[in-house]
């Protein structure tokens, strides 16, 4: 299936008033961007719009703000983004309202501006139909590139694109391309490496990937949650009680005609620490006083052979603790192998995707999404709001 919404690249915007959703949702420490990677995702399509003589006005949420909340006004991403972009921002005081309509009337051709945090108007995460007339005002035209946030039904990715014409930036774009690809007509066989915490953000992607995949290999704090199932001792390590009864149904679901592979041995600490006491375990059972916080070497071994005969490797979620370095080891072996795999690789998560900048490997897979819960929703093949609202190509 090829992409079915209309691009902003067949939109009429020379001269027209775009208001663009974007993904800035970055992290930030001290009033400062700590990782401009969703910023410099954005670019493409805010370039595109300059160049055609469009008026930008660029919208996010950042952070989970319960109204107005100065830590998280969108100053210092504007900031770094006029640097990225060599021109100026003009930053709105708020999202919408009377000061907003007049800076975004006086933009001029080729112009930018940076709307307030979308989650700071109590509207936006309800849908509020008022917020989304106030933001359909700004504009005569509506783009989404904000892929990461696509799978939530907003006033600023779904109200106010039902009010414009909709387009679908070049980064939404390309995200949906790569990632229904994998789902689609992937080169076998298709393994998929899941680990990270929690069984019950996963599941839908493993019962889909039980039908789709050829494997599905799993580590991180995830397998303590499948060895609770098998009734194998946990020790004190991290086990989504309510995953439980998933981890089981999964099981059930592979059974034996299905390549579902939980890690073979185990790195165990006293204590979720950088110092803690650590020991390679033979196999996963894990005694009282002791916790799993990564996949053993052998389990890292049989992954990475794994990645490597892959026609198609979709990764998602850390085998590990891998903030703590005694404990980065196999989500380090995964990603070199990984980044070296001679298949189509796609990697999603923002844990995983951090795992890779700290390796210095993100460069060298073949798509990096940027989203979390809409890369999941979108595999588990879901429509995701934001995208179904958009005028059809
Ligand atoms: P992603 O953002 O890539 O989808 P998740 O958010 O699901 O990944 O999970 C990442 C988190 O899981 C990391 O903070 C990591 O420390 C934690 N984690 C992974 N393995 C373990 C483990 N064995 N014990 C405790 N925490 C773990
Ligand atoms: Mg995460």
């Amino acid at each position: 299936m090829s992409f079915r919404k209309a691009s902003v690249r067949d939109a009429e915007v020379a001269g027209r008033r775009v208001l663009v959703r974007l993904d800035l949702n970055v992290p930030l420490s001290e009033g400062h961007v700590e990782d401009d990677t969703r910023i410099r995702a954005a670019l493409p399509t805010i370039e595109l719009l300059r160049e055609r003589g469009a008026r930008a006005i660029l919208v996010s949420h950042l952070g989970r703000p319960e109204g107005f909340d100065p830590a998280l006004s969108m100053r210092p991403v504007g900031e770094r983004l006029a640097e990225l972009l060599g021109t100026e921002v003009e930053q709105a005081p708020a999202v919408v309202g009377e000061e907003v309509e007049a800076v975004a009337s006086g933009l001029g051709d080729g112009e930018v501006m940076l709307l307030e945090n979308s989650r700071f108007e109590p509207g936006e995460t309800g849908n509020d139909p008022e917020l989304a007339r106030r933001l359909a005002d700004l504009a005569e035209v509506y783009v989404n590139d904000a892929f990461g946030a696509a799978h939530r039904a907003h006033a600023t990715t779904v109200g106010v694109a039902a009010l414009l014409p909709a387009y679908a930036g070049l980064l939404l774009q390309a995200e949906i391309e790569h990632l229904t690809a994998i789902a689609e007509d992937p080169a076998r066989p298709l393994a998929m490496i899941l680990g990270g915490a929690k069984v019950s953000d996963k599941i839908g992607v493993i019962d889909r990937f039980i039908e789709l995949a050829d494997q599905i290999l799993v580590g991180g704090a995830m397998c303590f949650t499948f060895f609770r199932a098998l009734e194998i001792p946990t020790g004190d390590s991290l086990v989504e009680e309510d995953g439980v009864p998933l981890a089981a149904a999964a099981l059930e679901r592979a059974q034996a005609s299905f390549d579902l592979q939980l890690p073979q041995d185990l790195v165990l600490a006293d204590r979720f620490a950088e110092d803690a006491e650590r020991r390679e375990s033979e196999g996963v059972e894990v005694p009282d006083g002791w916790m799993g916080l990564d996949i053993g070497p052998r389990s890292a071994e049989a992954y990475s052979q794994a990645v490597a005969a892959a026609g198609t490797v979709f990764w998602n979620g850390p085998m590990g603790a891998f903030e703590l370095e005694p404990f980065a080891a196999g989500t380090r072996a995964v990603a070199e192998a990984v980044a070296d795999a001679p298949g189509t690789t796609v990697v999603g998560g923002g844990d995983s995707a951090a795992a890779l900048q700290q390796f210095g490997l993100a460069e060298r897979v073949d798509w990096l999404s940027t989203g979390g819960g809409a890369t999941l929703e979108l595999l588990e093949g879901k429509v995701l709001p934001g995208v179904e609202v958009l005028n059809d190509a």
